[in-house]
């Protein structure tokens, strides 16, 4: 069997097995976009790379962003680190809103253009897989628009896309004050349409103080599971509303932010296999504690990391940072950091990836690292010398690495 690709003389680290992060001298074969060997000798191959003195990482896996958006919230940061809360800077017509509007005004072209640039960020940071949610559309027509671009960057091939249904994000101008009537259009009109769409593999709802009660949030995704979409939440980032034990209930993917949740809510996470997504980024911009990763420890937890990139509380796309914020802010360890952006990102994700196996994906991100456990060390600027994805040689990157 002639490969078609070989990655020779490097250092693997394959998340998978009883030492996830240990750096092995393997060679790694590539056919038909999975790898296809893993091992000693030097099989024949189309196509040899050397990435001799690299340490190769599964591709890393985001899995919480909200990357299709236009629009800076830049004027509204600086009011926020002024003094301004969250809750007033929305009360003025900012925050969630600020972006629906921008967004609502953008060409589908220019958004699908925007969206592209931030997938490459990501993918200049190593990141190969992204759960792409929408939620700055608000409406049938613009939440379809939304998860169209988003499908789009997957079909163009720039990552692997897994697309989230976002409609209870917010509640749209045009239904100012009323919740339940908007919840009323995502439950029967939104919804429907998307999952006949096949734009959207899930669906997430905003569930916390100033936005989705538990019961709103219940009808949504019980709506989602009926019209075959899997689910996922956002909870307890402001108030523990009991989201982490609705997510549970109903057999999420995953429960994210967590700031605020109880004892059972970890609890019923567990025992659910729902993983819990931390996002620092959003702690660390609006100043919040972060949750304490003991806790989620001591409870039996799989925890990811995302970088939750969106405009308003996390404009970033370094996600090796997040993992070194998680370890600093939230008490991660090294290790759980590292898979927290590989392997439990992926379950949280609901993708095939996160691991180097035989027969996995061939999405792989090589760092001059000495040692997995220096990319959460490093705190920010971690880029590879090289991804793959799908087994092709997407970035190459010559800049000198520190770590
Ligand atoms: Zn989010």
């Amino acid at each position: 069997m002639t490969l078609d690709l070989l990655l020779e003389g490097g250092r693997v680290v394959t998340c998978e097995g009883d030492t996830p992060l240990k750096g092995r001298a393997l060679n790694v074969g590539v056919r038909d976009e999975r790898v296809a060997y893993l091992g000693t000798s030097a099989p024949t191959a189309r196509q040899t790379v050397d990435v001799s003195g690299l340490l190769l990482l599964p591709g890393l896996v985001d899995p919480h962003t909200h990357l299709v958006f236009a629009g800076s919230r830049a004027e509204e940061f600086a009011r926020r680190m002024a003094g301004a809360s969250y809750h007033e800077i929305a009360a003025a017509g900012g925050g969630i809103a600020a972006t629906v509007r921008y967004t609502r005004e953008t060409s589908d072209e220019e958004l699908l253009e925007l969206a592209r640039r931030r997938v490459l960020a990501l993918r200049a940071a190593g990141v190969t897989s992204i759960e792409v949610k929408s939620g700055y559309g608000l409406s049938t027509e613009h939440e379809l628009r939304l998860l169209r671009v988003a499908r789009r960057l997957d079909h163009e091939g720039l990552a692997r896309i897994r697309t989230t249904f976002l409609g209870a994000h917010a509640l749209p101008p045009e239904h100012t004050g009323d919740r339940d009537r908007y919840v009323d259009e995502v439950v029967a009109e939104q919804l429907p349409a998307v999952a006949a769409s096949g734009l959207a593999d899930a669906c997430d709802v905003y569930c916390d103080e100033g936005a989705f009660t538990l019961a709103q949030a219940r009808r949504v995704l019980e709506q989602a599971l009926a019209l075959g979409l899997a689910v996922r939440a956002h909870v307890g980032q402001f108030a523990d509303l009991g989201g982490a034990e609705l997510a549970a209930e109903l057999g999420a993917l995953s429960a994210d932010h967590l700031e605020e949740v109880s004892d059972a809510g970890l609890d019923a996470l567990a025992k659910a296999g729902t993983v819990a997504v931390l996002l620092p980024g959003a702690w660390s911009t609006l100043r919040q504690a972060a949750p304490r990763a003991e806790r989620f420890r001591a409870a039996g937890v799989t925890v990811a990391i995302g970088t939750d990139l969106n405009p308003g509380t996390s404009p970033t796309t370094d996600l090796p940072l997040m993992a070194a914020l998680a370890v600093r802010d939230a008490g991660l360890t090294t290790e759980e950091a590292l898979l927290g952006i590989t392997r439990h990102a992926a379950r949280a994700a609901g993708l095939d990836a996160g691991t180097i196996r035989v027969g996995g994906p061939a999405d792989i991100a090589a760092f001059t690292l000495s040692d997995a456990r220096a990319l959460p060390y490093a705190l920010g600027g971690v880029r590879p010398s090289l991804v793959l994805l799908r087994g092709r040689v997407v970035v190459r990157n010559e800049t000198p690495q520190l770590w």
